[in-house]
C-alpha cells in the first residue's frame, strides 16, 4: 500500500474565498496549496501565470512536480492534469458525472449505473491513481505533509473519498449567497484580480472570458445547487445516519473529527481567530505560520486573486452597494431561505 497522505479538502460553492483560505493555510510550513487539483480550462497555457508571477511553464516548482508525473504518467500536461473525475470515451456515463450531487437515493441510482460500466471504473482507478501521485509529487516538492485541495466540487469530494491513503478532512467554506451571485453575474470585476492586466488567467482583459456571465436568477440557483450538494456529502460523512436529516439538526449529533464549517465574513474579520480554529482542527501549530502570507512560496493556480500582490485581508460586500431591489429580491426567491439559513440576514 502507498504511504497515507494527510488531504483537506475546501468544500463550497466557487468564488467562497477558497483561493484567499488556501494560500493563507498554505503560509504553514507543513501545508501545501496548489488551489484547485483539477483546475477547470486554463486557456493558452503558454500565456498562464503561477501565483509566483513567473509563466507556468517557466515555473521552478511546476517544471519539477510535471517532471516527477511524467516518470508514473508521461502524457501528463500542466493544461490537462488528467486529475478529473470524466469519462469522454463514454457519452451517457460522462453527462452522469457531470450532474452535482443531489441526495442519497439519486446516489444510489448513479452509483449502481456506474457500477455496471467496466470502462469507467478501469478510468476511475486510472484517475484516481493520478490524483494520488499529483499529490504526493506536490508534497515532495514542496516539503509540507498535508495537501490543501480548494477544488469545492461536492462530486469531486466523494471520489477522493474512495481513495484508501488519503486522510481526508473538509473545510466546508459558505459566503453571503448574495456576494457569490455578483461574482456569477460579473466575473471580471468581482471575483478576478483586483489589477485589470492580471484578470482571465494573467492574460489582461483583450483575452477570453475564463467564465459565462449569470442573470441574477441562474446565479442564485447556482450558489443554492452547491450548497445543497455540499450537504448532501456532509451528511454521508457520517456513516451512522443513513437517513436524509434536516441539516441544522443534522450538525448537532455529527462527529465533528472529520469536517468543520468557515464563513469567509468571519475569516476576514477575525483571520486570526478562524485560523487557530482550522489549525486545532488539522493538528498544526498555528504559530509556525509565516507572519504575511504573501512572504510565503506560492504556487498556486485558479482564482486571480492568487496574482494580487497585498497580504492585507478586507471583507468584500460591494454586493451591498452594487445589487439593486430588483437583484436581491430576485435573490431571495430563489435562495434567500437558505442564505438565512446559514446566518445571512
Ligand atoms: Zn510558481
Amino acid at each position: 500500500m502507498r504511504p497515507r497522505i494527510d488531504y483537506v479538502y475546501i468544500l463550497g460553492a466557487s468564488h467562497s474565498g477558497s483561493t484567499l483560505l488556501a494560500m493563507l493555510l498554505n503560509a504553514h510550513p507543513d501545508i501545501t496549496t496548489i488551489g484547485e487539483t483539477a483546475p477547470g480550462r486554463m486557456g493558452d497555457v503558454n500565456t498562464y501565470r503561477c501565483s509566483c508571477g513567473r509563466l507556468i511553464q517557466e515555473c521552478a516548482f511546476w517544471t519539477k512536480v510535471a517532471a516527477r508525473m511524467r516518470d508514473r504518467h508521461p502524457e501528463f500536461r500542466l493544461d490537462d492534469f488528467g486529475t478529473k473525475f470524466e469519462f469522454p470515451a463514454g457519452r451517457v456515463i460522462n453527462r452522469l458525472l457531470q450532474f452535482e450531487h443531489r441526495g442519497r437515493m439519486l446516489e444510489l441510482l448513479r452509483d449502481t449505473v456506474l457500477r455496471l460500466s467496466p470502462g469507467w471504473q478501469a478510468a476511475r482507478r486510472e484517475i484516481a491513481t493520478r490524483c494520488y501521485d499529483l499529490t504526493a509529487a506536490v508534497l515532495a516538492e514542496s516539503g509540507g505533509r498535508i495537501l490543501v485541495d480548494s477544488s469545492k466540487l461536492a462530486h469531486r469530494l466523494k471520489f477522493l473519498l474512495q481513495i484508501p491513503e488519503f486522510n481526508l478532512k473538509v473545510i466546508h467554506l459558505v459566503r453571503d449567497g448574495r456576494a457569490v451571485a455578483l461574482t456569477y453575474m460579473k466575473q471580471d470585476e468581482f471575483a478576478d484580480s483586483r489589477e485589470p492586466a492580471l484578470r482571465r488567467g494573467g492574460r489582461g482583459m483583450t483575452a477570453d472570458a475564463t467564465a459565462a456571465s449569470l442573470p441574477m436568477r441562474r446565479a442564485a440557483q447556482e450558489w443554492r445547487r452547491c450548497l445543497q450538494a455540499a450537504e448532501h456529502v456532509l451528511v454521508g460523512l457520517d456513516r451512522s445516519q443513513w437517513i436524509q436529516v434536516r441539516y441544522e439538526e443534522f450538525l448537532v449529533g455529527l462527529d465533528r473529527s472529520q469536517w468543520i464549517q468557515v464563513r469567509y465574513e468571519e475569516l476576514c474579520r477575525d483571520t486570526d481567530g478562524v485560523l487557530c480554529r482550522i489549525h486545532d482542527f488539522l493538528g498544526t501549530d498555528y504559530a509556525r505560520t509565516a507572519g504575511r502570507f504573501r512572504d510565503a512560496e506560492h504556487h498556486v493556480i485558479g482564482n486571480g486573486m492568487r496574482l494580487d500582490g497585498t497580504s492585507s485581508i478586507s471583507l468584500d460586500e460591494r454586493w451591498k452597494s452594487v445589487l439593486t431591489e430588483l437583484e436581491l429580491a430576485t435573490f431571495d426567491c430563489a435562495a434567500g431561505d437558505m442564505n438565512r439559513r446559514y446566518g445571512c440576514t
